[in-house]
Order: structure tokens, then sequence, then C-alpha cells
């Protein structure tokens, strides 16, 4: 099944179970095997996204933007295969623990920065990067990905994962879903998306690309 996984990124056993692994620094005591480091899909969507199958288009070496880093659990991963990778986070806390994953990745660049606000970034991440992968996990899911549709090549994408309870509590995830959909369709064409219950309740995997 590695025909559909980026380039450095691999299936291999860990403890006789099968897992995604990259290679690298560990970070969030993960099990590791030699230089491979375990991915756990349940504490990463990018992650479970992969297990699922989806066609993220991911290949390997491709410059990553990529919003709501926290401490770098998935970004981590990101930066073990993919090329230049920006990771924006507006809180400290988690920010002070991501310059750990930082430390010993010469690919990844840490950003204290707001991601509803690009244009405070724009000077700093390259433009027309091929991915933007989202996790921002508040209310306004939809608006953080449209305002940073800007820095996506045409052919780039947008992995994004939506988690419904941070729009509404109440509402039903479906129709959430259904709304945060209809706002990307502005300035994105939607390839695929997947319900990510199997790792992350109440959370939609989105692939889309630039209309
Ligand atoms: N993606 C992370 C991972 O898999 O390792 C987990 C991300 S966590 C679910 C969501 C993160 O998004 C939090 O750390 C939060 O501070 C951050 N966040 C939320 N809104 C943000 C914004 N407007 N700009 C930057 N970061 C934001």
């Amino acid at each position: 099944m590695s025909e559909s996984l980026p380039d450095g990124v691999e299936r291999r056993a860990f403890d006789g179970e099968t897992r995604l692994a990259t290679r690298g620094e560990p970070v969030y005591g993960e099990p590791t095997d030699g230089e491979w480091r375990a991915w756990d899909p349940e504490r990463s969507k990018l992650g479970g996204m992969l297990e699922l199958e989806m066609n993220t288009g991911l290949t390997g070496g491709e410059t990553v933007l990529y919003l709501g880093a926290a401490a770098g659990t998935t970004v981590s991963h990101v930066a073990d295969f993919a090329g230049p990778t920006y990771a924006v986070e507006f809180a400290p806390r988690p920010a002070r623990d991501l310059l750990d994953a930082v430390e010993p990745r010469d690919r990844l660049f840490p950003l204290l920065k707001d991601a509803r606000k690009p244009e405070t970034y724009a000077h700093v991440v390259e433009s027309d990067v091929d991915v933007v992968v989202q996790d921002v996990a508040t209310r306004g899911q939809a608006d953080v990905a449209v305002r940073n549709a800007r820095f996506l090549a045409d052919d780039g994408r947008l992995l994004l994962a939506v988690k419904a309870r941070s729009e509404d509590v109440t509402a039903d995830p479906d129709d959430v879903f259904d709304d945060v959909l209809d706002r990307l369709r502005d300035v994105y064409e939607i390839r695929e998306t997947r319900r990510l219950d199997r790792y992350h309740e109440d959370h939609l995997g989105v692939v889309a690309t630039p209309r």
C-alpha cells in the first residue's frame, strides 16, 4: 500500500504492529525503531487521513504551510518527509514545545502567528507552496483556509481537518461540515472528504485544490 504514501513515509512494524512511520528524532514519546518513528493517527489528523488512504497527493519533498502546529506532533512528521515546512501556531505555550521539534529539523520553520492574519507572515512564507495543511480546531476554520489560499500554487492542495464541535457544539456535525464545505467552495474545488471518526470523533478530512 506504500504506493499512496509520500516518499519518506512507510508502513513498518513496531512491536508486531504495522504503523505509519517517518525518519527523524522522536517528539511525543512515540515508538521508534532505529531512525524510524511511528506516526500515531490517533494523535494526528493528517496521520488519520493517510491511514484512511485519502488521496492527499503528497509525494515527499514539497513545500508546506502548516496551520495549527501546536507542540509539533504532526508537523514534525511532515518536516521529516517534506521540503521547507512553515509551522504557524499562535499560542505561546505549545509554540515553546514546538521549538524542541524544530531543533533537530533544519527544514522546519516555526512562526508564532495568527493563521487568521496571513498578512503577518506573508513576508516569510514563500509564495506558491505545494501544500497547506490545516488543523486549527477553532471557530471559523473555513475562513482560515480561505484566507491562506493566497499561498497555494495553482496546482497545490489544501489538506484540512475540520472539527465540528469547534464551530458549534450543539449542531449536527454533518450540518457543520456542509457549511464549511460551502464556504470553502468560494476559492477551492473539493476533491475528497472523509469522516475521520475512526481516529478523531466528529472530524472531517478534506482534500481541496485552488479554483
Ligand atoms: N495539528 C496539531 C498536531 O496534530 O500536532 C494539533 C493542533 S490542535 C488540534 C489546534 C492548534 O491550533 C492549537 O495549538 C491552537 O493553539 C492552534 N490555533 C487555533 N487557532 C489558531 C490560529 N488562528 N492561528 C494559529 N494557531 C491556531
